[in-house]
């Protein structure tokens, strides 16, 4: 009987399910808008539990063929007891029993983890050819995750909280977070701090443009000052926050996921050369550092979720 796995990654307006074979190949995927709270936790997991029927009826797999199922979440989960514990942008400070509740509508238990981890796990295992076993893997979206790969594993840390890059502080008394401190990574250089900036400093120029942080970088491909400027700065606070991971750390890799990860010229590229300035200068100057753009895209976390589990979490 041919085993599968199934990946369900639960975003803040999206849930993306996806059936994979036991070597990464996505052989059926679904979207649906994440669930409405209003009625209660019990009713959001049933309706996430209805999707993963229906990707599995269209497939013609039955669960007894499911040998691995993971659930990532956009925020904090204990992964030994599959609880989710903070989740700000959907649940708040929970201690919601993710597992049991997934286990009790459809028999599998699944695995219950951070997304970035998921993301990160997913970009080691099947992303580009040049990862290496020390790595980090960042996501710039709503928010700034990270997952850390170290000796080919997920760090968890103590707490299971390993990876808050985007809520570490670089400016003292800086912009207010939503985790309640002031001056965090994420305030400045998130797809939605960007664009945040851009309507603080020049909204008559977006004026047209769709409100997104893509219309930030259009203008800047036109030339526009203002933008490029803007950008310009983001990729310095980024590349001043990573070089703070990476002394601390020692990986030779970050790979950057998320929509701004596309803009190679304007970000990537610039962004490794600004982290060899910032950086301890054994690692700045060593040639072994490296900047990539994901492989996987946005399908990261939920490929992750389907493939990790306790023995790869140090
Ligand atoms: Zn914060």
């Amino acid at each position: 009987m041919t085993r599968y796995r199934v990946g369900i990654d639960i975003g803040g307006t999206k849930v993306e399910l996806g059936l994979l074979t036991g070597d990464g190949r996505i052989l059926q995927s679904n979207v649906i808008p994440t669930p409405s709270l209003t009625e209660g936790t019990d009713a959001f997991v049933k309706s996430i539990c209805g999707a993963f029927h229906t990707l599995l009826t269209q497939s013609g797999v039955v669960p007894s063929q499911i040998e691995g199922f993971g659930v990532g979440v956009p925020g904090t989960a204990d992964w030994k007891k599959g609880i989710v514990r903070y989740c700000p942008n959907l649940f708040g400070a929970v201690q919601l029993p993710m597992a049991d509740m997934f286990e009790r509508q459809l028999g599998i238990r699944p695995f219950i983890m951070q997304d970035s981890w998921a993301a990160a796990y997913a970009e080691y295992e099947f992303g580009r050819k040049k990862q290496t076993p020390n790595m980090l893997c960042v996501t710039v979206g709503t928010g700034i995750g990270c997952g850390v790969i170290l000796n080919g594993q997920v760090f968890g840390g103590a707490l299971g909280t390993a990876g808050e890059l985007g809520h570490v502080p670089i400016v003292f008394e800086g912009r207010p977070c939503s985790c309640g401190r002031r001056g965090c990574l994420e305030r400045y250089v998130s797809g939605t701090a960007i664009f945040t900036q851009a309507m603080e400093r020049f909204p008559e120029k977006l004026r047209g443009l769709p409100p997104k942080t893509e219309s930030v970088f259009t203008l800047a491909y036109a030339g526009e000052r203002d933008a490029l400027a803007l950008i310009a700065e983001c990729v310095d606070k980024l590349a001043y926050g990573l070089s703070l991971a990476i002394d601390l750390l020692a990986v030779d890799t970050v790979v950057i996921s998320g929509g701004v990860s596309a803009h190679k010229a304007l970000l990537i590229d610039p962004l490794e050369e600004k982290i060899r300035t910032y950086a301890y200068p054994p690692w700045a100057k060593s040639d072994r550092l490296q900047v990539l753009q994901a492989a996987l895209g946005s399908e990261a976390p939920m490929v992750g979720a389907a493939f990790l589990t306790e023995d790869q979490i140090c």
